[in-house]
């Protein structure tokens, strides 16, 4: 179950961040690490700091995006400290690792890490299903990354153990077939070209609207069978559509 949880770190600008984020992790038996655009990996710094954990960076994927290192997943949650724009669904430190354990059972679940300087942007939080915030001083609440993410895989640690003391995972029930976040993109990609299609979304003119949707979608959070059936309803508006302008020429 904790195999299936990974934690993934946005252009991380300290390689010594990553060594440290690494020792975290592996004192909370997590080893699932994905580096997003890192200023520098692999580095000396990194594995000197990593100590007894120089495992997981040697097993860590780079990748260029924040989509690549999420693509497989049906639960990713961003760590922020700060509410930015449009708020997406949140969760506190515990009620995260309730949550990442509980859906791990069934697939791939990852913990989102934004870079130290400026955290993570509002596009890169809109691609995540839900956002933690570990609850600090509200006058200085920015920890440092490898803090954040001790407190959030203790929290999974300690969901994981009480779950564990409960007997087998099977005591929660069975849970919804949610899709992967890379199935959601296409759809926010077919949505987007159907209301361009019918001419709502004017491209000189995209405004809020996208990522207003984004933020329904994401919040009614759809199952793989409705999100087929929305997928086909967009085909449907798409033919339509066409027909439609065929018949105005
Ligand atoms: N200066 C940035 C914070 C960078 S800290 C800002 O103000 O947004 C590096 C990363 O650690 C953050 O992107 C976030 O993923 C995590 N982090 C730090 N403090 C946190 C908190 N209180 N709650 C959740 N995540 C936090």
């Amino acid at each position: 179950m904790l195999g299936n949880i990974r934690v993934v770190l946005v252009e991380t600008f300290h390689p010594g961040n990553i060594g440290s984020v690494a020792r975290a992790m592996k004192t909370m038996g997590l080893h699932d690490l994905v580096l997003v655009s890192p200023r520098v990996f692999p580095s000396e710094t990194a594995t000197r700091l990593a100590v007894g954990a120089a495992d997981i960076l040697e097993s860590a994927r780079v990748v260029e995006s924040l989509a690549e290192a999420i693509a497989d997943c049906r639960l990713a949650v961003a760590a922020s400290a700060r509410r930015r724009g449009h708020e997406w669904p949140l969760l506190d430190a515990a009620g995260c690792g309730r949550q990442m354990v509980a859906e791990a059972r069934q697939a791939p679940a990852a913990l989102v890490f934004g870079p130290e300087r400026m955290g993570l942007s509002n596009e890169q939080l809109q691609s995540c299903t839900h956002r933690v915030e570990i609850a600090a001083n509200p006058e200085y609440s920015s920890l440092n990354l490898a803090a954040a993410v001790q407190i959030l895989t203790y929290e999974i640690r300690q969901a994981h153990l009480a779950l564990e003391g409960k007997g087998s995972g099977d005591a929660t029930g069975e849970l919804p077939e949610y899709p992967s976040s890379e199935a959601m993109e296409h759809f926010y990609a077919h949505l987007e070209q159907t209301l361009r299609d019918t001419g709502f979304l004017i491209r000189q003119h995209p405004g809020e609207l996208m990522v207003r949707l984004r933020r329904l979608f994401n919040r009614a959070r759809p199952e793989a069978m409705e999100l087929n059936i929305l997928r086909g309803i967009l085909s449907s508006v798409q033919k339509a559509a066409g027909v439609r302008s065929r018949d105005d020429s």
